[in-house]
């Protein structure tokens, strides 16, 4: 039989995950200016690209998630975004509004990004895969290999100094590793766009879906202490807790 949910324990959980992602710290409002893009390409312009990704993801039927699919996710922000978030993969409320981190674990990630003194519409948020694997399974490799190019394009034409990849198969995707993202996380790894290009440098991170379900103290701290080192890269001030 199905364990009854513990009310009073999501409500707890929820009131403190405020706290601690949002009340307890001061947001850095009006210091968070976009820098231009460094390739020095208008807005404009890149969003035109970013849209022409778009359809081709939303046409796309190189996998079976493609026929599948309610909505394709292919990720959606900022186009000068000097943060880009990228998790693993659409689940059930995304694909069912098209668009990436709406449920709950996207509510977390827009309590991260308060946090740190942003908006949602400062960074840019995508996954490695663009549609919804059933049941919320893991993404098969043949499905990586179909879908990274989106990704890897959709970085190349937004060049963000820092990306942020939420828990394993992110990471892993994005720097071609077996290690697990406790070794990864917490340090600073490269991101190469092209051998032309100076790497981007990458922060792994727990997956706030992984930090709903195993909700500890330490867990959100190290995530915290990530999204620290990420905003001391980028210069921007770091949000002092507004209450101890
Ligand atoms: N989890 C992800 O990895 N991506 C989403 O868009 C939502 C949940």
């Amino acid at each position: 039989m199905e364990k009854e949910p513990d009310i009073n324990k999501a409500i707890r959980q929820h009131a403190d995950m405020d706290d601690f992602f949002t009340g307890g710290f001061a947001p850095a409002v009006g210091k968070n200016k976009q820098k231009k893009n460094k390739a020095g390409r208008p807005a404009d312009k890149i969003k035109v690209e970013l849209e022409k990704i778009d359809d081709e993801v939303r046409r796309c039927r190189k996998c079976r998630l493609g026929s599948l699919r309610s909505n394709a996710v292919p990720g959606e922000g900022n186009p000068n975004a000097r943060i880009m978030f990228v998790g693993e993969a659409p689940g059930a409320d995304e694909d069912a509004q098209g668009r990436p981190f709406v449920g709950r674990a996207g509510q977390l990630l827009d309590k991260i990004i308060i946090a740190c003194g942003l908006k949602r519409t400062d960074v840019f948020i995508a996954n490695i895969l663009k549609c919804r694997p059933p049941e919320n399974r893991d993404p098969r490799p043949d499905e990586i290999i179909n879908c990274f190019p989106y990704l890897q394009r959709q970085i190349e034409i937004i060049n963000p100094e820092i990306i942020v990849a939420l828990g394993a198969p992110a990471a892993k995707t994005l720097l071609n590793t077996n290690k697990s993202i406790g070794q990864l996380r917490g340090l600073f790894h490269e991101y190469y766009a092209g051998l032309d290009r100076p790497p981007i440098k990458l922060m792994p991170t727990y997956h706030t879906a992984y930090l709903l379900r195993s909700y500890t103290h330490e867990n959100r701290e190290r995530v915290w202490e990530d999204m620290k080192k990420v905003l001391t890269e980028l210069g921007l001030p770091i949000p002092q807790r507004a209450k101890q």
